[in-house]
């Protein structure tokens, strides 16, 4: 039987979901397992590869790191997705989403076939699947190895995630409920909740990534001790797993900061120095990340709202939003608009950005908080309201700019520029005790991540506890004994 002792070597398969905000962590944490000498391959399909590609291989060829894509056709046809869309942000609606989370599980059997196959790698010791991708854990369970999750989001959301699978109620979507598990309580209103799978037709696929879920080793997530101390306790309990915080991921050093997720729209350079350009804090940046849209209202109200405020912006606008709108309206002010893919870690690093307007995707919350860079927050669905409220209420280093409710296909909460321009005000102006306090958890952050510092530390048990699971066979209990004779 052949038996893995602590010498032997680690081979981490990461089979990210095919969302920019989930693969973009991903890589991150790629870098981060080789750079601590494990072994990684990168699962994912062609178009998803062309745009993480630098980053692999400059880990790979320039620093030698042991890391590499493994590519895998996705198979749109089969699904009914249109052609190309191999990314939630290439999706022409979410009308196909249950067609492309069909199309995620018909990688299982070419992953299987690569893997049967595959010399070039020592065989792998773990699974690390966004939950998306339930089917990994058969990958896990065959090979006899553990399987951890990755969900892209804090301790916070994740409690309320968790609470809301087992208590949610239904009801009237303005009336406010009271979220059970959350340490110190948590009142929102129904209509702020993330909207339930079975709304969407996706019940079965729910219950799929529910029973994945419960018979996995252990969640991995893109936070830190420092910040979510009680919260983390919180969701471990509720788990009763093995967790670990070991973000933020965007402090990763190695990337390719100008092409991170994909390449940007704007020469790296030429942004920086309009930054440069400008007095330290004056900047105010917006982006709405990789998914939320942009319709012709919301950005006149927004714009009006910047140019009252009479600051620089630095505004991102995606393809076939509004930028013939944004563009010409913003001629002769001091803006740059960027149409297409901004390098947005290295925009909320320089000393120039004074503020955030955020629709609280995880990664662009703790990306601004790594910068100390305040928030005013416009969340717009999935669990970007909890964000919100870490930031606005636990964190306090943000303000809210009012929206109550989820987007719902065409329906969509907006407020005016009066609005939009107050919360501007209070994170820009004044501000100070706020700034102060998202400077001290940027820097909470870059400590958590220094060789030493907790999200290090907590890899570091990671690593250290698949190790173990492999040779004690603890994983997951008894079955973990049972498939170790996969290793025969
Ligand atoms: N992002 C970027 N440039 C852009 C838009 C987004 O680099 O023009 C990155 C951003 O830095 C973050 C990710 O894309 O890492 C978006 O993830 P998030 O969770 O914030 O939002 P989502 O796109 O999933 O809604």
């Amino acid at each position: 039987m052949r038996t893995l002792n602590h010498s032997d070597q680690q081979h981490f398969l990461l089979c990210p979901f095919m969302a920019q905000g989930h693969i973009i962590p991903m890589v991150d944490m790629a870098l981060l397992f080789a750079q601590r000498g494990v072994y990684v391959s990168l699962v994912t399909t062609p178009l998803n590869a062309s745009r993480v590609r630098p980053a692999i291989d400059l880990a790979s060829r320039c620093s030698g790191l042991p890391i590499r894509l493994v590519e895998l056709r996705f198979q749109s046809a089969e699904a009914r997705v249109p052609e190309g869309c191999e990314s939630l942000d290439t999706l022409p609606s979410m009308d196909h989403m249950k067609g492309f989370l069909e199309a995620t599980e018909l990688l299982k059997q070419p992953l299987e076939r690569f893997l049967s196959t595959d010399r070039d790698f020592p065989p792998p010791t773990c699974v690390v699947s966004d939950f998306l991708l339930h089917w990994t854990l058969d990958i896990a369970r065959g090979l006899g190895i553990p399987r951890l999750i990755f969900h892209g989001t804090c301790n916070y959301s994740l409690i309320v995630m968790e609470s809301l699978r087992r208590h949610r109620s239904a009801g009237p979507e303005e009336e406010t409920v009271t979220i059970p598990d959350v340490p110190c309580g948590l009142e929102m209103k129904r209509g702020q909740l993330p909207v339930p799978w079975s709304h969407m037709g996706l019940a079965e696929y729910e219950a799929r990534m529910v029973k994945a879920d419960a018979d996995s080793d252990g969640v991995v997530i893109n936070s830190f001790d420092e910040m979510e101390s009680q919260l983390f306790e919180a969701y471990k309990r509720l788990i009763g797993k093995k967790a670990y915080n070991v973000g933020p991921l965007s402090l990763c050093e190695g990337g390719v900061q100008s092409e991170r997720g994909n390449k940007s729209s704007i020469d790296k350079d030429k942004c920086l120095s309009w930054l440069d350009s400008h007095e330290p804090g004056s900047v105010v940046y917006v982006c709405f990340g990789s998914i939320a849209w942009l319709g012709l209202q919301k950005a006149m109200e927004i714009g009006e709202a910047m140019k009252g405020s009479g600051r620089p912006v630095v505004w991102v606008i995606k393809p076939g939003e509004t930028e013939s709108w944004v563009s010409q309206f913003g001629e002769g002010l001091d803006w740059l608009v960027i149409v297409g893919w901004a390098p947005q870690v290295a925009i909320l690093s320089h000393k120039a950005v004074g503020g955030f307007v955020t629709h609280c995707g995880w990664n662009s919350t703790i990306e601004g908080l790594c910068a100390g860079v305040p928030m005013v927050t416009w969340p717009h669905f999935a669990e970007q309201f909890i964000n919100e409220r870490l930031v606005v209420d636990v964190l306090k280093i943000g303000v809210r700019v009012g929206i109550e409710e989820q987007v719902r296909g065409e329906k969509e909460m907006l407020v005016g520029r009066e609005e939009i321009g107050v919360a501007l005000e209070r994170v820009m102006g004044g501000g100070e005790e706020m700034r102060r306090r998202v400077r001290e958890v940027g820097e909470m952050a870059k400590k958590a991540m220094e060789v030493g510092g907790s999200s290090y530390v907590n890899m570091t048990r990671l690593i250290e506890d698949v190790k173990g699971y492999v040779k004690e066979g603890e994983c997951g209990g008894e079955w973990f004994v049972k498939k170790s004779n996969a290793w025969v």
